[in-house]
């Protein structure tokens, strides 16, 4: 029996489980696909206080090396949690290990959920089958296959531009394809993107579709203010278009919003007493490094106390 089960293992799960193996908490981690979540996905951290640029592998090592000194933890990879029932008193966690092979359970007197997110697709054209043949997600897994080719990304946010930015490490001409006429970025990213010549700008402009046969070959855009039609050639198709959590699982277990998102209260206590959740799978506005990794150590305590008030 555990005193929490941890749900995934980005910085928000890896936070909460530092943070309950230090209060002496026995904790499991159960992780479906990589440890460092979407920090995976992104080059170099820059915005986390205290830390003025690193690497975001290094990042991740770093966080598990803290709980591999805490023997109260333990972290358990490829393990796909299917869904959580109460029985008793505690909570019952069903998960598959071992890519789908094996059926396994643990249980738990509380979980924290911190599952994150997962890239949003466009549903165009040409996207399914030419995914791993030019169109990514990753900019750090995929950039450098680009090198000295022009390549599109898509979307106006946050990552979007970041990834733009690392993107012309390698390719040497980069267009960006945003459905308005004015970034969604941080401020002192669009400076970055606007002073860079190699990087160029299709606004009010939306994909179509994915041209290409065996890999890409261009991108079909529209401009939504007058219509217009227009191929951008390109030998890569990067898509930032946001988010969407990764909480199917928790469907009619757990009250979650419209997209989808956990419902919590500011203690990051869900509908249901005993389960908690924080980082980019919990209902809120702005979604940081610093911002998961804060409602990380929150989602900790408050399992600490949920444990300590039940004794
Ligand atoms: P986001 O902020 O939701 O931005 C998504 C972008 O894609 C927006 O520009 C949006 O356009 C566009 N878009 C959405 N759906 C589209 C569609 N179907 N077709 C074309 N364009 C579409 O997502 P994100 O950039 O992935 O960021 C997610 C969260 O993580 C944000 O809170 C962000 O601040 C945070 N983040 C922070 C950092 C950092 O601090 N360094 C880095 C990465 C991400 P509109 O602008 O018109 O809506």
């Amino acid at each position: 029996m555990f005193d929490v089960i941890v749900v995934g293992a980005g910085p928000a799960g890896l936070t909460a489980a530092l943070y309950t193996g230090r209060s002496k908490l026995k904790t499991k981690i159960l992780e479906k696909s990589g440890i460092g979540g979407q920090l995976l996905l992104t080059d170099a951290i820059e915005n986390y206080p205290g830390i003025y640029q690193m690497k975001s592998n290094i990042w991740v090592e770093s966080a598990q090396k803290q709980l591999h000194d805490l023997k109260e933890v333990e972290i358990q990879e490829d393990a796909e949690v299917e869904k959580i029932e109460e029985k008793d008193g505690f909570f019952r966690v069903f998960f598959f290990s071992e890519g789908s092979a094996l059926k396994a359970t643990a249980d738990t007197k509380s979980v924290i959920v911190a599952t994150g997110a997962v890239p949003k697709r466009l549903g165009i054209k040409g996207e399914e089958s030419l995914t791993g043949r030019g169109i990514s997600t990753c900019a750090t897994c995929d950039g450098p296959l680009f090198k000295d080719k022009e390549i599109a990304v898509i979307g106006g946010g946050d990552t979007a531009i970041e990834e733009t930015l690392y993107l012309r490490k390698f390719a040497k001409k980069v267009t960006v394809i945003h459905r308005r006429d004015a970034l969604r970025a941080t401020a002192l990213l669009q400076e970055r993107v606007m002073k860079d010549p190699g990087i160029s700008f299709k606004w009010n402009s939306v994909p179509l579709e994915v041209i290409g046969k065996a890999r890409v070959e261009g991108l079909k855009i529209k401009n939504t203010s007058n219509n217009a039609e227009e191929v951008v050639p390109c030998e890569g198709v990067f898509v930032f278009i946001g988010i969407a959590p990764d909480t199917d699982f928790l469907k009619g277990f757990l009250d979650l919003n419209k997209d989808g998102y956990v419902v919590t209260d500011e203690i990051m206590m869900s509908s249901y007493e005993g389960i908690f959740a924080c980082g980019d799978c919990r209902a809120r506005p702005f979604k940081q490094v610093v911002t998961a990794c804060g409602e990380g150590a929150i989602a900790a305590y408050s399992a600490a106390k949920f444990l300590e008030d039940k004794i």
